[in-house]
């Protein structure tokens, strides 16, 4: 088998692996880069996308998906798979999909010569790792991985074999441990909830999100929550699927819709506040006084990079991601051969690598 690196290792975002097997060609998502010019897609030749035979995808989020529609628009017709989950967050730009339970049904299947097993990733509602086996060679994908989660399952990673593995180190060398990241930044949104009253969370879609909300319940923050209808909608999900949702049953999952409250928490389904009914909510939040809080990662040119440019917003990392000594751990836990971090600037690989 040989890995070819279209896009993830040595930069964050444009995460896709293009697998060419004895049998079998396919691609390991299809991300973008943010805020490039040329669009910032995976380093993929015309040859590449025509020999390839489906693509899987560990989940929705834009940096593994977001250059599906330009490899449909590049001659790609054949199946993508995917979880039913991440099929449903990704239905507007990926009209038809092939559900991974229906060809793996309980984590393990075959598609055509190429044996595939897969877990859920704890990263978000939908999100897997897989291991692909092909003549007795095998590659693992951790995907965004991480299993210190409050509301996401993460069937974890032990005594796994692979020739090759990819995995997640996207927090580069850092090695603080979960704990002190979640202590640190309840202490932090505490300070700025007693300075501004009313603080604005933009978070991605789907993910972490609820994590920051149950982790505010856990801490007892006392104040009231807000959110979006996307955000209402998925606090609603959790309760309804104990497959993809942990935290069941608690008194945690509660917001209500925003409306112009001056005292609170508001969390709004954009990160990077792109939209014009986020770009809306911002203003009139901002206009009351409040703060914004940014969790993951700002992306160029965004309103949120230019609200914390202003002052107007501040990062308090969340993490939904392995950091260095995660990293270290999960690769002692199991039996790889060869490893390659990916999801960091940091760390750098080779573009091929045969095995
Ligand atoms: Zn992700
Ligand atoms: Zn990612």
């Amino acid at each position: 088998m040989r890995l070819y690196i279209a896009g993830g290792c040595g930069e964050h975002g444009r995460n896709c692996f293009y697998m060419q097997g004895e049998t079998i060609c396919f691609l390991v998502d299809c991300g973008v880069m943010a805020g490039e010019s040329g669009g910032g897609y995976p380093r993929l030749s015309q040859e590449q996308i025509h020999s390839l035979d489906c693509v899987f995808l560990t989940h929705s989020h834009a940096d593994h998906t977001g250059a599906l529609p330009w490899l449909l628009q590049n001659g790609f017709c054949g199946p993508v798979i995917a979880t039913q989950d991440t099929m449903i967050q990704l239905s507007p730009i990926l009209p038809e999909a092939v559900p991974l339970e229906s060809i793996c049904p309980g984590g393990s299947g075959c598609f055509r010569n190429l044996k595939v097993e897969w877990g859920r990733s704890g990263h978000c509602a939908g999100s897997v790792w897989y291991r692909f086996t092909e003549n007795e060679k095998t590659i693992l994908f951790s995907g965004d991985y991480t299993e210190d989660t409050l509301v996401y399952p993460c069937d974890a990673l032990r005594g796994k074999t692979a020739d090759l593995a990819v995995l997640d180190c996207a927090y580069g060398k850092d090695e603080t441990p979960f704990a002190i990241s979640c202590d640190a930044l309840v202490s932090q949104v505490a300070v700025l909830l007693k300075k501004y009253k009313l603080l604005l969370f933009p978070v991605p879609k789907y993910g972490r999100g609820l994590e920051l909300r149950k982790l505010f319940a856990d801490a007892d923050l006392k104040t009231e929550f807000y959110g979006d209808a996307l955000f209402l909608k998925n606090l609603n999900r959790v309760s309804e699927d104990p497959f993809w949702y942990t935290a069941q049953g608690a008194k945690w999952c509660t917001a209500a819709p925003y409306s112009g409250q001056k005292a609170g928490i508001v969390f709004i389904s954009d990160p990077q506040l792109r939209t014009p009914e986020a770009k809306g909510l911002a203003d009139a939040a901002l206009a009351l006084g409040g703060h914004g809080v940014m969790t993951g990662t700002v992306e160029n040119g965004t309103l949120s990079e230019r609200l914390i440019q202003q002052g107007q917003m501040t990062i308090a990392r969340y993490p939904v991601h392995l950091n260095w000594a995660q990293y270290s751990a999960l690769a002692a836990r199991n039996q790889f051969k060869q490893i390659i971090p990916y999801h960091t600037g940091v760390f750098s690989a080779p573009s091929t690598i045969a095995f």
